[in-house]
C-alpha cells in the first residue's frame, strides 16, 4: 500500500500570511488525524494535498507518484470532502450521486447503478435514496459527501472538518463510516475537535500557525505530559491568580466547581493531585506553548 510523504511544504498567501511552514508528514493507510485550532493551516494543507491549490515549495509523494508534478494522476485516486460541501437540494441522493458518477467517467448505466447503490448502502442512505437532499439532516449530508468522495474508489480520502454541526449520534455514525473506509484507504481527517481524533485515529499530528508541532500515535503523544500534569479544584475567584502562578492549560467547570489542570516539572504544592493526561490536555499544552 502506498504511503503519503509530505516534505517541507510551505505556502505564503499574497497578503503575507504564512499558512504552511515546512510541513513534513508521513501518512500511512488508516485514519490520520490532523488536529489544530482555527487558522492553523489545516484547510490550506488539505487543499494543497488535493491539488486544488499550489504550494510555494516542498514535495508530496503518494507511493511512486510525485503529486506536484502529476496532479491529474493524483486526482484519479483522490476522494475529497471539502469543508463546505454543497448539495442540490431538489435532487435525490440517488440522482445526484448518479450524475456525479457520470462526471467521474462511469458511463455504463448498469455499472453506474450498481456502484451508486453499493455506496448508498455503505453510507446507510439506501432507504432514503429517493428523498430530496434538501430534507437531509447535517449527518445525512455528510454521509452523502463521503459517498460521492468514494465514487472513484480512492486510495486517499481527505475530509476537512466533517463533524462540525453533527449531533452525538450522527457524529458516531460518521466515525464508524470513516473507520470502515480507513481499513482500505489513507483517510486524512482534519479537525479542531480533539474527540474526533481520540476516538478514531491511530496516528495524528497537531499543527498550529502553519507548523507541525507533534506527530505520532495519540497514546505516545499523551505520554509527553507523563508525570507533569496536576489537577486541583479551586474557587472561581482564584482562577486569575492561579493563571499567573502556574501554567494552567485548562480551566473548566466540573459539577459546578472550578477545575484547573496545570503543567509543572516539579510538584506544584498543596492539594494538587497528579493525574494522567488525556489528549485534550496535550493538545492544549502544545498549542499554548507553540
Ligand atoms: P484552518 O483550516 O486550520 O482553519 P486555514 O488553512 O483556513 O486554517 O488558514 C490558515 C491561515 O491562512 C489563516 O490565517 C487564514 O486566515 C489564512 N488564509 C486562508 N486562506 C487564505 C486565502 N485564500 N488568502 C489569504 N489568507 C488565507
Amino acid at each position: 500500500m502506498d504511503n503519503l510523504i509530505i516534505t517541507d511544504l510551505s505556502k505564503t498567501y499574497n497578503n503575507g500570511v504564512k499558512a504552511l511552514r515546512n510541513i513534513s508528514l508521513q501518512i500511512h493507510k488508516g485514519m490520520f488525524g490532523l488536529l489544530g485550532p482555527n487558522g492553523a493551516g489545516k484547510s490550506t494543507l488539505m487543499r494543497t494535498i488535493a491539488t486544488l491549490q499550489e504550494a510555494d515549495s516542498g514535495s508530496m509523494q503518494l507511493g511512486s507518484l510525485n503529486i506536484l508534478e502529476h496532479p491529474n494522476e493524483l486526482r484519479k485516486v483522490l476522494g475529497y470532502l471539502p469543508q463546505q460541501f454543497g448539495v442540490y437540494p431538489t435532487l435525490s441522493s440517488e440522482m445526484l450521486l448518479s450524475h456525479l458518477a457520470v462526471l467521474k467517467g462511469i458511463m455504463n448505466r448498469n455499472e453506474r447503478k450498481d456502484i451508486v447503490h453499493a455506496l448508498l448502502h455503505k453510507v446507510n442512505l439506501f432507504e432514503v435514496r429517493k428523498q430530496k437532499l434538501g430534507e437531509f439532516s447535517g449527518g445525512m449530508k455528510q454521509r452523502f459527501g463521503i459517498a460521492q468522495a468514494l465514487l472513484n474508489n480512492p486510495k486517499l480520502l481527505i475530509v476537512d472538518e466533517p463533524t462540525a454541526g453533527l449531533d452525538p449520534v450522527e457524529r458516531n455514525r460518521f466515525y464508524n463510516l470513516l473507520s470502515e473506509v480507513g481499513e482500505q484507504t489513507i483517510v486524512i481527517l482534519s479537525t479542531h475537535i480533539v474527540d474526533d481524533v481520540k476516538e478514531l485515529c491511530p496516528r495524528m499530528a497537531i499543527i498550529n500557525k502553519g507548523r507541525v508541532i507533534i506527530q505520532g500515535n495519540p497514546i505516545q503523544i499523551m505520554k509527553s505530559l507523563q508525570g507533569r500534569l496536576y489537577e486541583k479544584t479551586i474557587h472561581k475567584s482564584e482562577l486569575e491568580q492561579y493563571k499567573k502562578e502556574y501554567q494552567v492549560i485548562s480551566d473548566r467547570l466540573y459539577l459546578g466547581k472550578q477545575l484547573v489542570h496545570v503543567v509543572s516539572d516539579t510538584y506544584p504544592g498543596s492539594n494538587f493531585k497528579s493525574i494522567e493526561a488525556n489528549l485534550e490536555d496535550v493538545y492544549m499544552s502544545q498549542i499554548l506553548n507553540s
